[in-house]
C-alpha cells in the first residue's frame, strides 16, 4: 500500500493524543493539534523552543522536575529505548495536569537518532468534571470564580459522607487548604493575576482528583477537599503530591513565573463528629501548618 505522505500528515495531526518531536536539543520540531488541546499551547508557541523552557516542564509525584534531571526523553533520546511514564504537565493557564506518557527515539533512514517522538494522553477525568460542573451550575451549587462547588455545597457534601459512614461504614477525611501568604501576593501583582492563581490552585485539585472525592471552595484563598473512602496514610501522601504539584505549579506574569504554596489540615473522621468538630480540626491543624513555617502539612 502507497500512502502519500500528506495523508500520514494528517492522520499524526489528528490523533486523540498529544504527539510532538524533538530533535537531539530537545528543541521541538513538531506540534500536533491534540497537544495544543491538551497543554493549551498552540504550535505557533512552542516549535522552534526547548521543550523544557517554560512549556510543559513535567514532574513527577514528588515535584521533582524531569526536565532539568532526568528528563526521559532525553534519556530515550541517548539510547535509543522507547519509555513509558506518568507525571505532571504544566498546562498554559498554570495547573498541572497527570498524563501519561510514551517515548521513542526519531531515527533517520540509515537508523542515527536525530531526535525525540513523545505521545501523551490526559489521565484526568475531564468528562466527567465537566458533567459536574454543568450539574452544580444549575443547582446554583458552583464558585463562578474557580469552578469549583461552592461553600453551602461542600457543607452539604460532608453531610452525605456523614450518613455513608453511619449507614456503610465508609470512612472518609478532609483536608482543609490555604493559599500562603496571598494578601502580599495580590499587593504586589494585582487582584486579577490573583484571580488567575486561584483559578490554576483549582484546577490542578480537579485534574488531579479521584472521581469520587470533591474539592471546593470554602472562601477567599480557602478550598476543601472531601476525601471518601480513605485511611490516614493515604490521605497523607494525597495532601502532601497536591501540595507538591502546587508548589510547582505556574503562570508567566511578564515574563516570570509567579508560584504560591499551600498549607494544609488534613483529618479522618471520628466517632463523635459532626460537620462543625470536624471542620474546626481540621482548621486547627491547617494554622498548625501556617505556624510550623507553612507550605505543609498537618495531620491528625
Ligand atoms: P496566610 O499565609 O497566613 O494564609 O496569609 P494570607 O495573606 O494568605 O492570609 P490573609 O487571610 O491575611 O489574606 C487572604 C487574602 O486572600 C486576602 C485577599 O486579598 C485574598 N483573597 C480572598 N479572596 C480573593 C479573591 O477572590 N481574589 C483574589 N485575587 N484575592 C482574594
Ligand atoms: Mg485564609
Ligand atoms: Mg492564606
Amino acid at each position: 500500500m502507497n500512502i502519500e505522505k500528506d495523508t500520514y500528515k494528517r492522520i499524526i495531526e489528528n490523533l486523540h493524543d498529544g504527539l510532538y518531536f524533538v530533535d537531539r536539543n530537545r528543541v521541538i520540531t513538531y506540534w500536533n493539534k491534540a497537544a495544543e488541546k491538551i497543554s493549551g499551547f498552540t504550535a505557533k508557541e512552542v516549535v522552534g523552543k526547548s521543550c523544557s523552557k517554560n512549556i510543559l516542564t513535567h514532574v513527577d509525584g514528588d515535584g521533582n522536575n524531569l526536565c532539568t534531571g532526568r528528563c526521559p526523553l532525553a534519556a530515550t533520546i541517548d539510547d535509543g529505548n522507547p519509555r513509558e511514564t506518568e507525571a505532571y504537565l504544566h498546562h498554559k493557564d498554570g495547573h498541572r495536569l497527570p498524563v501519561s506518557i510514551r517515548l521513542s527515539a526519531l531515527t533517520d533512514n540509515a537508523g542515527n537518532i536525530i531526535g525525540g517522538i513523545e505521545l501523551f494522553s490526559d489521565i484526568s477525568h475531564q468528562a466527567a468534571n465537566e458533567l459536574r460542573i454543568k450539574e452544580l451550575e444549575k443547582l446554583a451549587l458552583l464558585d463562578n470564580l474557580t469552578q469549583l462547588a461552592n461553600r453551602t455545597y461542600i457543607e452539604k457534601e460532608i453531610q452525605s459522607r456523614f450518613e455513608e459512614k453511619k449507614r456503610f461504614n465508609v470512612p472518609f477525611g478532609i483536608l482543609f487548604i490555604d493559599i500562603d501568604h496571598f494578601k502580599k501576593f495580590n499587593d504586589t501583582y494585582g487582584h486579577d493575576v490573583g484571580d488567575n492563581v486561584l483559578k490554576f490552585t483549582a484546577n490542578t485539585f480537579v485534574a488531579n482528583n479521584r472521581p469520587f472525592d470533591l474539592y471546593g471552595r470554602w472562601g477567599g484563598e480557602e478550598f476543601i477537599g472531601v476525601i471518601r473512602n480513605i485511611n490516614r496514610k493515604n490521605l497523607e501522601s494525597l495532601g502532601t503530591r497536591l501540595r507538591s504539584l502546587i508548589e510547582h505549579s505556574y503562570i508567566i506574569h511578564e515574563n516570570h513565573r509567579l508560584c504560591v504554596t499551600v498549607s494544609i489540615g488534613a483529618t479522618l473522621v471520628s466517632e463523635n463528629d459532626n460537620v462543625d468538630t470536624l471542620i474546626k480540626r481540621a482548621d486547627s491543624l491547617l494554622y498548625k501548618s501556617k505556624a510550623a513555617g507553612r507550605n505543609c502539612l498537618m495531620i491528625g
